[in-house]
């Protein structure tokens, strides 16, 4: 349908299916199916499921976060923006990061 317009189907070689990995497909693109590839083809399709949790890989958008000024590794809970938007609230400082602002750190 045309409300599902952000639908995309991503293709990942099997050994970038961990559920880490998966997860973090989640959050650049919520509406994704994974399809797992195996010797060029796909052996499984997954819908990606959006974490309660997201920690380590993504930025808080706050500058003066105690993430983004000592070795501490982010910890989010991920909230509703909207009907089907998700956001990022940051567990030490409680900003939000909107998943435009998202910035994969590794
Ligand atoms: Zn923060």
């Amino acid at each position: 349908s045309k409300r599902m317009g952000s639908k995309a189907i991503i293709k990942i070689n099997d050994r970038f299916c961990r559920q880490e990995e998966i997860n973090r497909i989640a959050i650049v693109a919520p509406m994704a199916k994974v399809n797992i590839i195996k010797n060029f083809k796909v052996t499984e399709k997954r819908a990606v499921t959006i974490p309660e949790t997201i920690r380590g890989f993504v930025r808080c958008a706050n500058p003066k976060c105690i993430t983004n000024n000592e070795p501490v590794e982010t910890s989010f809970q991920v909230v509703r923006d909207g009907e089907q938007e998700i956001a990022l609230r940051c567990r030490y400082c409680e900003k939000i990061t909107h998943r435009q602002q998202i910035e994969i750190v590794k």
